[in-house]
């Protein structure tokens, strides 16, 4: 007999899940001040927060980078717990929010390690100095952190493997990463011929894919199903698209096995 808890609990249990908190570029959808069909419209799949997803693994709660959104993002999915925060790259969509780790640390009694590149600990550290200073500020507290530092080597999280990918975004370098058959590969235009034989025997592919036309920093539509091709995973779930891509218009026209992810989504981490 299964054991059923006299009263479900508020939270929610991610385990074994990968749960999008956002799906948006940077700017959000609905974009302030825009009045096109994506921005007005009615279907919930269009309200897109800034990019970021959870997961559920076995010891723990991951947390890919932290987005402005995060507080709001973290109520609607009812999230309680983050053990541990990976980031892609330094970009301010993808960091801002990180001062909303606050009640996280303070029920967590102790500091969430921060997992990065160099020089996204450089740009937190100089972004968030007060959470780094000699002289705290007094009332309301900061966010407490550790950073531990990564590259290209595999290393083990939460008791998953976790592959790094590098990944280029223009001039940037940043990082995607493999949890087993799943991969996240967000804020790219070019993956590098050392990472395409990492993203083979996929199952789930989360990929960038900002708008139809060609972008210099992020992957068209156009561009994101050829990648999506060549990797040939059973699902690709496109991630980080502005308010040129209206949910439903684009779903209608994508190839089989391609979709448009949306705030809210959960997918089974294999
Ligand atoms: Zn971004
Ligand atoms: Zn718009
Ligand atoms: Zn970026």
């Amino acid at each position: 007999m299964p054991f059923t808890p006299a009263t479900p609990s508020l939270f929610r249990d991610v385990s074994g899940q990968l749960v999008f908190l956002g799906t948006g570029t940077s700017v959000g959808v609905p974009v302030v001040g825009c009045v096109c069909p994506t921005c007005r419209s009615g279907d919930l799949r269009d309200s897109r927060t800034r990019t970021s997803v959870v997961m559920g693994l076995p010891g723990g709660t991951l947390l890919i980078d932290t987005t402005p959104d995060l507080r709001t993002q973290l109520i609607r999915e009812r999230i309680e717990r983050v053990d541990a925060v990976l980031y892609t790259h330094d970009h301010v969509d993808h960091v801002y929010g990180l001062d909303d780790l606050r009640p996280i640390c303070f029920a967590a009694g102790r500091p969430i390690p921060l997992l990065c590149e160099e020089r996204v600990e450089l740009r937190i550290r100089k972004a968030f100095d007060y959470a780094f200073s000699t002289d705290p500020p007094t009332g309301g507290g900061v966010p407490k952190v550790v950073f531990e530092r990564i590259g290209l080597a595999s290393f083990d999280l939460l008791g998953q493997r976790v592959v790094p990918l590098r990944l280029r975004h223009g001039p940037s370098e940043v990082l995607g990463f493999r949890f087993g058959d799943v991969a996240y590969c967000t804020d790219t235009n070019c993956i590098p011929d050392e990472t395409w034989p990492l993203l083979e025997g996929l199952d789930t592919l989360i990929l960038d894919c900002l708008r139809p036309t060609w972008h210099p920093t992020h992957f068209s539509l156009e561009e994101s199903l050829a990648v999506a091709a060549r990797v040939n995973a059973r699902r690709t779930l496109l991630v980080h698209m502005g308010h040129e891509l209206g949910h439903a218009a684009t779903s209608a026209v994508l190839p089989a096995g391609v979709e448009l992810s949306y705030d809210g989504l959960s997918v089974p981490l294999v």
